[in-house]
């Protein structure tokens, strides 16, 4: 469908009417000022008869030429020059007629020249010049010829000259002028032209040429008015590519950019010339579906959509087939204004993409108030952390012995603007299947580094931050030198910053892992193993991790010191760990008989409840102020 036209190009110039009815009315003043020159006498009855004869011959050829469309075939439509010397010819039979006075007949000639002004090329102002000459010329050989009696050779010849003198001048002059205008109309047109693309590129998505959101928000806005008026239906297909990210990490932008349009061009062809294809960013495209089918018919062009972008596809001589997830909202009972649809739609999309992707999914109202809130996590994260809306929480933790607080651990909250606080857990694991755990966990660093040195700088005792590193951080090569250049920007100390790495993470590939936590060590942080014990691997792997910390899981805590498995488990990890020279810490620590049992099998520190639980920076500063590192029980 015709989405916004864009801005018309230069239109050729149309003959138009208005030339013939300007030719006309000259002509007509012509014969006007025929007739006063017969009435003072200074024509003939038959010289004027026979000029206002010849001006209506002249006029009607011109006519019927224009009529039967004969200048079309000429470059320039409005044969301007052939006008300019039809009249400068009738001028001079005219003046040739004049018994007195020619010169008067002769300033017509530089009427005519001024219509030339509009069109005419500095050449075309030299040939009528010429013609102009040569027609007095002639006239007045034919006069010294014919009417020998009537003329004054030597005056006519003055007047000639004196016109030989003033056309050129006349002529440069009405050159400059037309050049002028031609500038003036050349610069219009490629105003026109710049106006056109500013248009283009205001609703139009530059990789595909596909309507851009604006355009679509635009176009859609009609669409539902139009709906709501005439009953026709109207849908929305809100499409998102699955593992787009994957296919731009692995074969670089250039072969992501062209799968994009490759998709592009491909839901265009599946859907009706009346229908709309946009982009929304990204790999999202939206289809508006009009005066569309049942909820059968739109489920068949979904899938025929979908079977299109499945198709396979070559890139960058690669064979790469993708899949896309396509969620439908249908107007009014899905949403009745174009925000709504959009969203019900995305949140249908988000569904599909939950439920496997690669598949169809139609909103309803009852998607579950689970999706509603995943949906608003998921999307309100990017937007959360340009509001600075995540923060940074810190745990004590408290050395068994002295009691005293030895390092923090960094735990993430997000305040968020209408759900509440969020712990970690609401909203991590999301962030990692959109990956957009990279960014947040580089936020966590650079957080974890800038309070580190605010601490320093402050004079507030000195303590180790310890951060929590997700898996997915971990496989992004670029982790390491993030995490120097943070330290080196935020003039962080790095034996002040601590990185704790799942014991799950780790196992996942063990010889990547001990790679990177050596890159970790060489920058002199200190790393530690989270939530040990969940993994379920063997003990042995623990030599040959270059780490300084155990923590030992919540989960082992809990049931102590009543439950003997996890007492003996406990024990041994404390062993092994101190044999390793590796320092070990509870996690979860909540009562009084935990703490104790802890204490008496060796343990050298704890964080938990009993203590505290995790704080704003204010409130750690204010505790510190008031206790020092000697934090006592809250219990
Ligand atoms: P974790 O690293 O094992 O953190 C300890 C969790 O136990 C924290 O939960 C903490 O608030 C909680 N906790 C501490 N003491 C007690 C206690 O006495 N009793 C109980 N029941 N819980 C206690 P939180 O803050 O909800 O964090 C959960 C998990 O989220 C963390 O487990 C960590 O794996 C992850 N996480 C937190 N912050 C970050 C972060 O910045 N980046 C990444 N990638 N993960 C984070
Ligand atoms: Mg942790
Ligand atoms: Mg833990």
């Amino acid at each position: 469908m015709n989405v916004l036209p864009r801005l018309a190009g230069n239109t050729p110039p149309k003959l138009r009417r208005r030339s013939v009815m300007l030719g006309i009315a000259a002509y007509g003043v012509a014969l006007l000022l025929l007739q006063l020159a017969y009435v003072i006498k200074l024509i003939g009855f038959q010289g004027a008869v026979a000029s206002a004869v010849l001006i209506v011959v002249v006029n009607l050829g011109f006519y019927i030429v224009f009529k039967v469309e004969l200048n079309k075939r000429a470059a320039d439509t409005s044969l301007m020059l052939a006008q300019t010397l039809a009249a400068i010819t009738v001028i001079m039979f005219i003046a040739y007629h004049f018994e007195r006075e020619r010169s008067l007949a002769l300033a017509w000639c530089l009427v005519v020249m001024l219509f030339g002004v509009f069109r005419f090329k500095p050449r075309d102002f030299v040939t009528t010049t010429l013609f102009m000459l040569a027609g007095y010329a002639m006239v007045i050989n034919l006069l010294m010829s014919f009417k020998p009696q009537q003329v004054d050779v030597l005056i006519e010849w003055y007047q000639w000259a004196w016109l030989a003198l003033l056309l050129p001048a006349f002529a440069l002059i009405g050159a400059r002028i037309s050049a002028m205008r031609a500038r003036i109309l050349r610069s219009n047109e490629e105003l026109t032209n710049a106006l056109a693309t500013i248009q283009d590129m205001a609703t139009h998505d530059s990789l595909t040429g596909l309507p851009n959101r604006a355009a679509l928000s635009e176009v859609l806005q009609h669409a539902v008015t139009k709906a709501t008026r005439s009953k026709d239906g109207l849908a929305i297909f809100f499409i998102d590519l699955d593992n787009f990210k994957s296919i731009n990490d692995s074969l670089g932008h250039p072969a992501g950019d062209q799968l994009l349009r490759e998709m592009a061009r491909r839901i265009r062809v599946s859907i009706r010339e009346s229908d709309l294809v946009a982009r929304l960013g990204g790999d999202e495209f939206v289809v508006m579906v009009e005066n569309g089918a049942d909820r059968v018919g739109l489920r068949l062009l979904a899938a025929k959509i979908l079977a299109a972008i499945g198709e396979q596809t070559q890139l960058q001589g690669h064979d790469v087939k993708v899949t896309a997830s396509l969620g439908i909202a249908v107007f009014p009972s899905d949403g009745n204004d174009v925000a709504a649809l959009l969203a019900n739609a995305d949140m249908a999309m988000y569904r599909a993409k939950a439920l496997g992707r690669a598949r169809i999914n139609e909103y309803s109202a009852d998607l579950g108030e689970d999706a509603v809130e995943r949906f608003e996590i998921e999307k309100g994260m990017r937007a959360g952390m340009q509001n600075n809306e995540f923060h940074l929480y810190y745990q004590p933790k408290i050395d068994f012995n002295s009691g005293r607080m030895l390092g923090v651990e960094a735990l993430i909250r997000w305040h968020h603007p209408t759900l509440g606080v969020l712990g970690p857990d609401r909203f991590i694991p999301i962030a990692e299947s959109t990956n957009f755990i990279i960014p947040l966990g580089k936020w966590v660093i650079e957080q974890a580094c800038r309070q580190s040195k605010a601490w320093k700088d402050a004079g507030v005792a000195s303590f180790p931050i310890a951060v929590n590193l997700s898996v997915n951080q971990l496989a992004d090569s670029s982790l390491a030198l993030h995490v120097s250049e943070t330290l080196r920007i935020s003039g962080a100390d790095p034996s002040m910053i601590e990185l704790e790495i799942t014991e799950t993470a780790v196992m996942r590939n063990l010889e990547e892992s001990i790679a990177i936590l050596e890159a970790f060590r060489a920058l002199g942080v200190r790393l530690a193993i989270d939530d040990f014990g969940t993994g379920y691997s063997s003990l042995a792997y623990l030599k040959q991790l270059p780490v300084d910390i155990l923590k030992v899981d919540r989960a082992f805590v809990k049931d102590l010191p009543h439950n003997r498995d996890d007492l003996a488990i406990t024990r041994a990890v404390i062993a092994m760990a101190h044999g390793l020279s590796m320092k070990v810490v509870a996690e979860g620590v909540e009562e009084k008989h935990q703490f104790d049992s802890l204490r008496a099998e060796g343990c050298d520190e704890f964080q938990g409840f009993y203590c505290r639980p995790a704080m704003q920076s204010h409130e750690l500063e204010a505790l510190l102020d008031r206790h020092g590192l000697a934090i006592p029980p809250e219990k």
